[in-house]
């Protein structure tokens, strides 16, 4: 697939758990690259496993029906059906209709975001200025990716954003906070329905969401059991 920007002999730097732990037989494994992005279909039951390999590096990931391109997931209403900002392992993702699309298993890091949306020309632009306008960003790498299935840039849904530490405040103050995850570090999402994915390994540079450098993601894919 073109939109894959990964390189293969990288896979497995990190010292992968005991098969016995794994949950599933491996049918894919990659690196995807600083600032890289990627679309990968899931059948029901497969499981895909995002490793931070370098450590506090943020995936936003954005999820689709794939038989129904238009039901994506939705974090709002995973929000609401769960009742908090934080989710965790046993958890499920929605789709806009309200039907469970992802469910997070193994999490060994249990701070993501599901508030912050998406690094983007605009919000680049009215932080940074305008030469930042032009600088990689999360919004663009997932239309890339969703290009081969049709999906243009005002269709991409605002995304859950995996390892990404958003502290809220009582007050409602919100912040973006260097993740807590560390090399190794990983969570299990297991599909729910047969669904399309796309990733953006966030290339933002400039704040704390990445503890300020984009480094490589590990993605595995599990058979269903
Ligand atoms: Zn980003």
């Amino acid at each position: 697939m073109e939109t894959f920007m990964t390189s293969l002999d990288m896979a497995g730097e990190v010292d992968p758990p005991s098969p016995g732990e794994e949950p599933g037989r491996r049918i894919l494994d990659l690196v995807l690259e600083p600032k890289g992005r990627i679309a990968l279909e899931l059948d029901k039951g497969q499981t895909l496993r995002i490793t931070d390999l370098d450590g506090q590096q943020v995936a936003d990931l954005i999820c689709f029906a794939r038989d129904d391109l238009s039901e994506k997931l939705s974090p709002n209403v995973s929000v609401m059906l769960k009742g908090n900002i934080y989710v965790s392992t046993g958890d499920l993702l929605y789709s806009v209709d309200a039907r469970p699309l992802l469910r997070i298993g193994r999490d060994t890091v249990g701070r993501h975001d599901l508030l912050a949306g998406s690094c983007c020309r605009g919000l680049n632009r009215l932080r940074y200025g305008p030469a930042a306008e032009s600088q990689a960003n999360c919004r663009d790498n997932l239309a890339a990716a969703m290009a081969p299935y049709g999906v243009p840039l005002r269709e991409i849904p605002y995304p859950f954003n995996v390892f990404m530490n958003v502290p809220v405040a009582a007050d409602g103050d919100i912040a973006v906070a260097e993740p807590l995850s560390k090399s190794g570090d990983f969570v299990d999402l297991i599909a729910e329905r047969d669904v399309v994915i796309a990733i953006s390994n966030c290339p933002q540079e400039r704040n704390a969401c990445n503890g300020f450098a984009a480094t490589r993601l590990g993605l595995t894919v599990f058979s269903a059991e």
